[in-house]
């Protein structure tokens, strides 16, 4: 089997990290029997000095002919200001590849980790046994505005982003969602604020719609300051979350905090619901490109690491080995080889080869 993967690593630590995962790419794919291809690009910042885009058309090009793209991590204080004409996608390098290649389905899990249970806030027992799954709507809402601007309103500067889903992207997310509940232990909540907004009121209506074809998977709506709120005080509640776009960032970094780090994250952005076949996504550790780390060897490579794991399972339809890479990670966590966000001295190249050296023979 022949797979290809666009690399794309970004800015800050980004391209670190993405060294880490193409050396966890290559290596699965030895024992998956894959005959690998990896292709590179520039994305965000790295795009913008050489070409003053932040994703050229050559760039969604080679992400269109791949099977996956994996993704260091973008951004940084040089170009985090920076304008471009166009919609919201040209003004960052990732969210003009999510909408191109609508990889709506965000899947962005977290769970407490033994080893690392010292590295959370949490007293002993509140979220020991913590898993869950946050998704997030990636292709739609605020984030990707079609009207959005700054103004003057009655002589005072005015910023907006017109917050809108329609039905179809919200249904079409949310059976990804029931779907992917379905294989974990069934339960989900939908988070919303159709309390006070509109938008919110269509996207309750339409998840609750959707919820009927998932008799078997218990569904609960909640407002999301208070999901928030009950994630941290009862986690051992919460098994898999829908948000939108924007909600789903900051539940998806919130949930880190059970993992220990920010940088024990992976992610799949996935541009069809789980089926039975292998589908196009793209890869990445939640976490953004960590400039104030960036350079000095020390970035925590297992956010990237799991991300491939995520890779094998969605995009080359081989859950193994998503598996035995998650078993490494732990046994290397009991080992005590950690980075220094996790309290130890190792860097994330002896991370990775550590994790690497667990993989089963
Ligand atoms: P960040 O996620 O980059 O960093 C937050 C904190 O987590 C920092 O203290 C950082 O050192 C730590 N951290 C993150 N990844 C880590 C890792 N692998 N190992 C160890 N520690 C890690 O958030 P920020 O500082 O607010 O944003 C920096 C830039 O990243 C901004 O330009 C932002 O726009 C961008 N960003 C990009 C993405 C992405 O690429 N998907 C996501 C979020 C933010
Ligand atoms: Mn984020």
């Amino acid at each position: 089997m022949r797979k290809r993967i666009l690399a794309l690593g970004g800015d800050g630590i980004g391209p670190e990290i993405l060294n880490y995962g193409l050396q966890a790419a290559r290596d699965l794919a030895i024992r998956a029997g894959i005959e690998l291809e990896i292709c590179h690009g520039l994305l965000h910042g790295a795009s913008w000095d050489a070409h003053q885009a932040f994703c050229t058309a050559e760039v969604l090009h080679m992400a269109q002919q791949a099977d996956a793209v994996l993704v260091g991590a973008v951004g940084g204080p040089r170009w985090d200001n920076i304008r471009v004409p166009g919609g919201a996608e040209c003004q960052d390098g990732l969210m003009y590849l999510r909408h191109h290649l609508q990889t709506y389905l965000g899947v962005r899990p977290s769970r407490a980790r033994g080893p690392l249970l010292d590295r959370t806030p949490f007293r002993s027992g509140v979220a020991d046994r913590a898993d869950v799954l946050i998704l997030r709507e990636m292709c739609g809402g605020a984030m990707f505005a079609t009207e959005r601007g700054q103004r003057i309103i009655g002589g005072k500067r005015q910023g907006f982003d017109l917050t809108a889903y329609d039905e179809a992207e919200v249904a079409r997310f949310a059976h990804g969602g029931f779907q992917l509940a379905r294989r974990r232990r069934g339960h989900l909540v939908s988070c919303d604020k159709s309390n006070v907004m509109e938008s919110y009121k269509l996207w309750r209506e339409v998840v609750t719609e959707v919820s009927k074809d998932y008799p078997d998977v218990a569904f609960e709506n909640m407002f999301a300051d208070n999901c928030a709120y009950q994630l941290m005080m009862r986690p051992h509640d919460f098994n898999v979350v829908l948000a939108c776009n924007q909600m789903g960032d900051v539940l998806s970094d919130l949930a880190a905090v059970f993992a220990g780090s920010l940088g024990m994250l992976p992610s799949a952005s996935l541009a069809a619901n789980p089926g039975t076949g292998p589908i196009f996504g793209m890869y990445e550790s939640t976490a953004g490109s960590a400039p104030d780390i960036a350079g000095q060897g020390i970035a925590n490579p297992v956010g990237t690491l799991l991300s491939v794991g995520m890779m094998f399972t969605h995009s080359f339809g081989q859950p193994k080995f998503e598996l035995q890479l998650e078993t490494a990670v732990s046994q290397t966590l009991r080992d005590g080889i950690l980075t220094p966000d996790l309290g130890g001295t190792a860097t994330g190249a002896q991370m990775t080869r550590a994790i690497l050296e667990r993989l089963p023979v």
